[in-house]
């Protein structure tokens, strides 16, 4: 079992961390979309896993998780394929990257305008694209040509520098291999999604003053589980992170989203959403600490 980061987080206010928190001054051009807010178990307005940065207003996306739907939830949102640019995975539990199939055949199709990709995920990435594909009948061959970064399961913490922003990650033990991972734009804004996760103070810690925290929010306490998170679990990981904006996603049937942001705003006194496939979060962007005492 690892160390400090499957410890419970039981600091249910957020008063240690007043100091850490900062003005929010704009909102950026950068969006989070939300492509699939639900779990294996879809119903309307929850498909599988599926979110998309986008980097100004028409800028190129970089995709985190990529569950069946995701693609079609793409274009529903009025976005093109042709805008993904990296796709980052968090865990290869059938419901977060079934589409990255769907993806590797549309780049093979005459008609779509190939573009350099990058394909980001836990250790095995690769691998488990070309097994997978070949199974599929050769459809790994649309990510021919691809950057592959994978991150070693031995890491703790591990920040790939991309051109354009800030990537970390810190596994969240939900399985086998799995990541949350964070976002610090050039705008300022930032985000950190969980990927699935039990409440695990690493990934608290890995949001620590984010803009953005899309969380997981699976269960509601009578069924919880202890590699998902419920509403209280969420909310005390948010108080802990300091951030902004929490915004509850992936849930199973059993969580209605309008408890679960409720039950989460009695351990979080921050902003709450609640994300649906095709809801649209701009970053807050903030002044540095430093600002606020001059
Ligand atoms: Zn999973
Ligand atoms: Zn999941």
């Amino acid at each position: 079992m690892p160390g400090d980061s499957s410890r419970p987080i039981r600091t249910a206010t957020g008063a240690d961390f007043a100091e850490t928190r900062r003005a929010i001054v704009a909102k950026s051009e950068d969006t989070w979309i939300v492509l699939g807010a639900g779990s294996i178990l879809q119903q309307p307005g929850h498909g599988c896993a599926g979110y998309a940065l986008q980097e100004g207003e028409g800028g190129d996306l970089t995709l985190f998780d990529c569950g069946p739907g995701t693609l079609r939830s793409l274009v529903n949102s009025g976005l093109q394929l042709e805008q993904v640019k990296r796709v980052v995975i968090t865990h290869f539990h059938l419901d977060h990257v079934l589409d990255l199939f769907a993806l590797a055949y549309a780049r093979r199709n005459p008609g779509f305008v190939a573009r350099d990709l990058d394909l980001v995920g836990p250790s095995g990435l690769q691998s488990f694209v070309e097994r997978a594909g070949k199974a599929l009948g050769g459809v790994e061959r649309g990510f021919n040509g691809v950057r592959y970064l994978e991150v070693d399961p031995g890491e703790r913490i591990a920040s790939k520098s991309l051109p354009e922003y800030r990537l970390s990650t810190v596994d969240t033990h939900h399985s086998k291999i799995s990541l949350a991972w964070r976002v610090d734009l050039p705008s300022g804004g930032s985000v950190c999604y969980s990927g699935d996760s039990g409440e695990e103070r690493g990934v608290a810690e890995l949001a620590k003053g984010v803009g953005i925290f899309c969380c997981e929010c699976s269960f509601p306490e009578e069924v919880a589980q202890p590699n998902h998170l419920s509403p209280a679990g969420a909310g005390r990981m948010a108080t802990h992170a300091g951030c902004d904006l929490l915004l509850l996603t992936h849930f199973y049937p059993s969580m209605d989203p309008q408890r679960a942001g409720r039950e989460a705003a009695e351990h979080f006194d921050g902003r709450i959403e609640l994300a649906r496939d095709g809801s649209r979060h701009l970053f807050p962007v903030q002044e540095p600490a430093e600002g606020l005492t001059n």
